[in-house]
């Protein structure tokens, strides 16, 4: 989608600190980290919300935490715990509607949300 900010740093027109790429998904860290281990999952495919997620998309979304999962193991805080987190419209605080799954570890996280 032309002016999504996720699509262009998955064709490469943005930069991004990528550190994971695969034919259906890229990983990259967060701009402005919540926590030591901040990385955002992203689908290649331009889905708004997951709202917009279909049954088609089943196995991509199962993916993402496949990737999610991997870096976190990569990064030695899966046992520890981390955090992943997939914002859904406005009042839950989603900013770009190009799903995005977040990895974030290193700290103790807190329940309930802010
Ligand atoms: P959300 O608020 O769930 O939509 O998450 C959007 C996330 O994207 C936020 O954590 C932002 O810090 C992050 N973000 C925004 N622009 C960029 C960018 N150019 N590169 C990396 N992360 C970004
Ligand atoms: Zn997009």
């Amino acid at each position: 989608m032309a002016d999504c900010l996720f699509c262009k740093i998955v064709q490469k027109k943005l930069p991004a600190r990528i550190i994971y790429e695969d034919e259906h998904s890229l990983a990259f860290e967060d701009i402005n980290p919540q926590a030591p281990l901040h990385v955002l999952v992203v689908p290649k495919k331009h889905i708004p919300t997951t709202l917009e997620i279909t049954i088609e998309d089943n196995a991509l979304v199962g993916h993402l935490f496949q990737v999610a999962n991997r870096l976190a193991k990569e990064r030695n805080i899966a046992e520890r715990g981390f955090r992943l987190v997939m914002n859904t419209n406005p009042e839950s605080g989603q900013t770009v509607y190009h799903i995005h799954l977040h990895v974030l570890g290193g700290r103790t996280m807190h329940w309930p949300p802010g």
